[in-house]
């Protein structure tokens, strides 16, 4: 169904009051224009939420960075507190899509949707990100749950992602050289007391690698991956790659984040 009432949400209040059964919220509308175009979705009700003024914008504190929903990819690779504080954040972002996405998509839009080859779900994971409804707060492990499938309930709005600086970090893709989605891609990140190894593009949702995380965690450097042993079992295989090609993806693309740390 293509006919739907749009509205324009000026706060959040009026965003989540006009939440019905068939409604949905439109932040940068990549994903979800064209899933109602293709005749993937169909709404009665479309709820921007664009104008919502204190849903957009970065703040640091000293332990942490918040990046608010409605943020856009390109103010996230070009903010200078993000270059400061969490570099690879900045980096992912330059490396979503094409300059058209990135000057439309939003963090909250690319986190909802949960694509398989997504970026940020890696970076919230890796840096044990907070995500903040108008309900509560959910923690990265526990939010993303399947395919395209949040802990988010219906209705429920996505305010702000809160990331853990880390120590050091970052994220190295292998691209789809079509759409920059990741083929693999690994987000690395060594905090004081843990290091978190998230990957996107493989499975049917982001998750983290213990067997690297455990390697890495005595011994933060390339060589110390050597014998991790990365089965290719349950990992995805399309025309892009194979599982087993995936699979030795990881660990090239693991030390080519660690080395560049
Ligand atoms: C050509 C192309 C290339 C792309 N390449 C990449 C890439 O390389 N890497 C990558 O990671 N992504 C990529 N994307 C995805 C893109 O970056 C967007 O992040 C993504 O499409 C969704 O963000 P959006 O703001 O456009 O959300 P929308 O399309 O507006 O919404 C998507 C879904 O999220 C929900 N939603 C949006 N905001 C909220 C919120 N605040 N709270 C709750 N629910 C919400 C909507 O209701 C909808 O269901 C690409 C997209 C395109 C079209």
């Amino acid at each position: 169904m293509k006919n739907f009432n749009f509205h324009s949400a000026s706060n959040i209040k009026e965003a989540t009051k006009l939440v019905s059964s068939r409604s949905t919220f439109l932040a940068g509308g990549m994903t979800l224009i064209p899933a109602i175009k293709l005749g993937l979705a169909a709404y009665s009700d479309i709820i921007n939420i664009k104008n919502i003024k204190n849903l957009s914008g970065i703040k640091a504190t000293s332990k942490s960075l918040k990046i608010g929903a409605t943020t856009k990819h390109a103010e996230v690779s070009l903010s200078n507190v993000v270059k400061k504080i969490i570099p690879s954040l900045s980096d992912l972002a330059e490396g979503i899509g094409d300059p058209q996405v990135r000057n439309r998509g939003t963090i909250g839009g690319s986190i909802a949707n949960n694509d398989p080859a997504a970026d940020y779900p890696s970076a919230c994971l890796a840096l044990n990100a907070k995500i903040y409804t108008n309900k509560r707060k959910i923690s990265s492990d526990k939010f993303f749950k399947d395919m395209f499938e949040t802990d988010l309930k219906k209705g429920e709005l996505i305010e702000l992602v809160d990331f853990s600086i880390p120590e050091k970090s970052c994220y190295a893709k292998f691209p789809n050289p079509a759409s920059r989605y990741a083929i693999v891609g690994v987000y690395v990140a060594k905090f004081k007391d843990e290091v978190r190894v998230a990957i996107t593009g493989v499975e049917s949702c982001v998750f983290r690698c213990k067997k690297l995380e455990d390697a890495l965690s005595s011994n933060f450097s390339p060589s110390a991956i050597d014998s991790v042993n990365i089965s290719s079992k349950g990992f995805n295989s399309d025309i892009h790659a194979s599982a087993e090609y995936r699979a030795h993806i990881i660990k090239v693309m693991a030390k080519k984040a660690i080395s560049s740390c």
